[in-house]
């Protein structure tokens, strides 16, 4: 480093950037100068890109030589583009100092506003202006954002909570105001703002030890420094965390000419989205606030107002929209919200201020929106010829399909519960939650961990309330609007959220909240609504959509269906499962397990006959009971899912899992079995294992007592033959499990033959039908050119895999997981996201290796990963033929596997 450029000018219709340079200009950077380039009124400025940054952490906080340099002639051609100049006393230019990274982390790193104000600016600028309030007030804001962004987070400063400068400034300030006997910020005058900051000074001197700077260059330099610095704080790398953002990153900063939305009447400042971010509707959308500063609005400390008639969030929003105050400046703003639509083909989310009847843009990105919005918007997009289905379908996270799936307060019950209305405030993100209440993210967090569902209530969420609000199943907050940090939060994350809700008063301290004199504890159940905004106490029922019902998820579904190659089957157990599955578009089955089946309580009596049988007749006595109930289970599903395969495995678990284990329970069970207690506990104790999942299970047990292989294999040809008298259309596939060698599979692939022989003897017809292998056992994978000679399908067994691939009982690992994950030992959860290196080399390993031997070898996968999108690329990767994952998976993998073959031809 050293001759590369590491300042971007963008100024009024020209720029060094471009939108297309993210990765250098962070997100921010890209699109202002990209802005500029298209003539948008955007305050002129420049930014330091990312590898500064990256300098930067690696240098000890040193920076690349040459950049003061470019620094200083970027500070005086961004002047000169605004007719000002950064520390003159008579026209001083202010900038404000933001971070930007390539892509967007809301609220998670450092601003800092108004930088340039010194004892020498602040007489040029009253006078500019003709507003020494507006001056004083931008000066006190000033102290405030920089004592605490750079003289203390910065510097590493951890105060006590509650006791940051932040707070001590604005205790200060609370003085005053009750001093004069006033409540509103905005009735403090000039000399109060101007005593206010001496105070504000003389605060940050005695706490912190440091003058506040006075010099225009230092306080950029300190800002700056700050914005990289908080790259690395706390909250950054925890949103990182949660979003899968890498950590080498960087941030770029921004410098910006300030303009004031706060100058006077005639200004103001606010937040939109050229579409609606909650349900995609194309109508301009966002609210601003007269005479504010940009922070007023996203803090939520206001309850901003409305831009237009569409964006009112009810018939009570009675103050009124930019468009009737300022029609002028609203017009031009709904015309750059085309352009800007027109130019990026995408929602927008658009940042701008009016500083005395002018109107600049200061920010636009690709906004945030839930999995609702971002499908409404991709099919109308599509319609409106802006993209192509392809690009449609990568507009959309497969994680997103599931909010179409996403509970909802039953609309029944909240008509009867009426009476249980608590508040309403604004709907920031769908769906409906039931949990109890928690004051702090850090309750949020501890409680989740054990298991209860819980609703986050907050004044208003700051940037150090993540991870609680990813644990709270919803978000409660009794201010800010649409766009506060809360909603932008939750609505990236398709949770559900309620917003401004200010009837709440909320008492931290006391852990309770009280609304119209009634009080709610910590712990009291409540139930949002989070696509109306309606808060009730107590629990109500939640419920489902219907997705088939949905025109423009049904539309997304069949762009993805036609491009995906990846077939996507579910894994269910009763007739209902498979319909269900079937509705959401699943084409077969991809793993019945059977064992399910034997717990019914008609059928578990047999079922302990069977095992506690000493004699092979015995155990035929009692196969034979439990014959006509699996007949009946096959045949359920078989035609739930006819027309459609329907892979079938035979008894996989440990015995021992049958049999009761508690000494009362053992007495009952002995009685109804007609057998003495001690019998029974000592086949129990026979039973027993030390590794039941290494021990005699899977094709084990049908090895041992092939007559178990051979009733199974009987009750799902006897079903299929049955049907097909019926006319109806059956793809039996039978799978064996836990094989580990050819000859296992060989074993029980003869008692099938043989049984099916039988079976087609005496019914007098025959159906077609394979006889396939789970592969889960490493040795299987490594010889599965062998088992491929006379396997007809392969279904990795994934779960099994990976514990045994990795050693880790796939039972016990929640012991040191998340210590795992948290020292980067594991980059996630191998049981939930398919570790592609290891256990992925031994699939795709055996695809080969069993394509290589059987050409027409189906592939499919039944293991937890065969929901989960990154796993589902990788499955495509290695030319599975299919997926099979739980019915609510169903959509999330067809559209995932639509995307694996978009990004394969990118
Ligand atoms: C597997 O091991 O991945 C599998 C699907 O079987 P089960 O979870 O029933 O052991
Ligand atoms: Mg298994």
């Amino acid at each position: 480093m050293g001759n590369e450029k590491n300042v971007y000018l963008f100024l009024k219709g020209k720029a060094d950037g471009d939108a297309g340079m993210k990765n250098l200009l962070g997100g921010k950077g890209a699109n202002l100068a990209e802005m500029a380039k298209m003539n948008i009124p955007v305050p002129a400025g420049f930014t330091i890109t990312t590898e500064v940054c990256s300098y930067f952490m690696n240098n000890g906080g040193k920076y690349p030589k040459g950049l003061e340099r470019e620094v200083e002639e970027a500070v005086k051609l961004t002047g000169e583009a605004m007719g000002k100049t950064f520390g003159d006393p008579e026209n001083p230019l202010l900038v404000s100092v933001r971070s930007g990274a390539r892509m967007s982390m809301p609220g998670m790193m450092e601003t800092v506003l108004n930088v340039g104000l010194t004892s020498k600016t602040i007489p040029g600028l009253i006078s500019k202006s003709g507003n020494g309030r507006f001056v004083w007030d931008a000066y006190r804001r000033l102290i405030t954002m920089y004592s605490d962004v750079v003289l203390e987070k910065a510097a590493g400063i951890e105060p006590e909570e509650g006791e940051g400068i932040r707070q001590l400034l604005e205790r200060e300030m609370e003085k005053v105001k009750e001093a004069k006997g006033v409540k509103a910020d905005t009735d403090l005058e000039v000399e109060d703002l101007k005593k206010l900051c001496s105070i504000y000074k003389a605060k940050v001197k005695e706490v912190l030890g440091v003058e506040f700077p006075d010099d225009p260059m230092e306080q950029l330099w300190g800002g700056t420094g700050a914005v990289f610095i908080s790259w690395n704080g706390k909250r950054a790398i925890s949103y990182r965390n949660i979003e899968g953002i890498p950590h080498d990153w960087g941030t770029a900063v921004s410098v910006q000419s300030m303009v004031f939305g706060n100058m006077r009447d005639d200004s103001a400042t606010g937040v939109a989205f050229t579409r609606n971010p909650a349900t995609g509707d194309n109508h301009f959308y966002g609210e601003f606030l007269i005479n504010a500063q940009g922070e007023d609005v996203v803090a939520g400390i206001r309850t901003p107002q409305a831009l237009n008639a569409v964006s009112k969030a009810s018939e009570s929003d009675v103050l009124p929209s930019l468009e009737e105050i300022m029609p002028e400046q609203y017009k031009e703003l709904y015309e750059i919200r085309n352009n800007l639509e027109r130019h990026y083909r995408d929602m927008q989310d658009i940042e701008f201020t009016v500083e005395n009847h002018k109107l600049y843009m200061l920010q636009t990105r690709v906004g945030k929106r839930n999995g609702i919005a971002a499908v409404r918007m991709a099919v109308d997009m599509e319609h409106e010829g802006l993209i192509t289905k392809e690009e449609g379908i990568m507009r959309v996270r497969p994680d997103q399909i599931d909010e179409f799936l996403l509970p909802m307060l039953d609309p029944e019950d909240e008509k009867a519960k009426e009476s249980d209305k608590l508040a309403t405030g604004l709907p920031a993100g769908p769906g409906g939650a039931v949990g109890q209440i928690v004051f702090t993210a850090d309750e949020a967090e501890e409680w989740a961990r054990t298991g209860k569902k819980v609703i986050l209530v907050r004044n208003e969420t700051s940037p150090e309330d993540v991870h609680g609000m990813h644990a709270a199943e919803a978000i409660l907050t009794a201010m800010g609007g649409m766009t506060s940090h809360a909603a932008l939060v939750a609505r990236g994350w398709g949770k559900c959220c309620i917003v401004g809700c200010g009837a709440l008063n909320i008492d931290v301290h006391k852990k309770q909240l009280e609304v119209n004199g009634r009080i709610l504890k910590e712990g009291d159940y409540i139930s949002l609504n989070g696509s109306k905004g309606t808060v009730y106490t107590g629990k109500l029922d939640l419920f489902l959509v219907d997705p088939s019902k949905n025109e423009v998820f049904q539309e997304i579904m069949k762009w993805a269906d036609d491009t995906r190659k990846l077939g996507v089957r579910t894994n269910a157990d009763t007739p209902d499962d498979a319909a269900q599955a079937r509705r959401f578009g699943a084409e077969g089955i991809g793993l019945c397990r059977t064992e399910h089946m034997f717990f019914g309580p008609d059928r578990i009596l047999p079922m302990r006959e069977m095992i506690l049988a000493e004699t092979g007749e015995d155990r035929e006595k009692a196969l034979t009971k439990l014959l006509p109930f699996q007949r009946d289970d096959f045949k359920g599903i078989l035609r739930a899912m006819k027309g459609l395969p329907v892979t079938i495995r035979t008894l996989d678990p440990p015995l021992h899992e049958f049999l009761p284990h508690e000494p009362k329970n053992q007495e009952e069970v002995a009685k109804e079995l007609g057998i003495d207690v001690v019998t029974l506990k000592r086949k129990v104790t026979a039973l027993h294992e030390f590794n039941p999942m290494l021990g005699h299970r899977g094709c084990r047990l049908g090895i041992v007592y092939p007559e178990i292989t051979a009733m199974q294999a009987r009750a799902i040809l006897e079903a299929a033959c049955s049907l097909k008298k019926e006319d109806v259309e059956v793809h039996p596939e039978i799978m064996i499990p836990l094989i580990g060698t050819k000859a296992e599979l060989e074993n029980q692939k003869a008692v099938v033959v043989e049984t099916a022989e039988e079976v087609f003897k005496q019914e007098g017809i025959t159906v077609d039908y394979l006889v396939g292998t789970m592969i889960e056992i490493p040795r299987a994978a490594i010889t599965a050119g062998k088992i491929a000679e006379i396997a007809q399908f392969f279904s990795f067994g994934t779960n099994d895999l990976t514990q045994m691939t990795f050693g880790y009982s796939r039972d016990d690992i929640g012991s040191f997981l998340p210590e795992f994950i948290e020292k980067k030992i594991l980059p996630f959860d191998p049981f939930q996201s398919l570790d592609q290196e290891g256990v992925g080399f031994l699939v795709r390993y055996a695809v080969e290796k069993g394509r290589n031997t059987n050409p027409k070898l189906k592939v499919g996968i039944c293991g937890e990963h065969g929901g989960d999108p990154a796993s589902i690329e990788f499955c495509h990767s290695v030319g599975m033929d299919y997926v099979s994952c739980s019915p609510f998976r169903v959509p999330v993998a067809r559209f995932a596997a639509a995307q694996a073959i978009l990004r394969e031809k990118a």
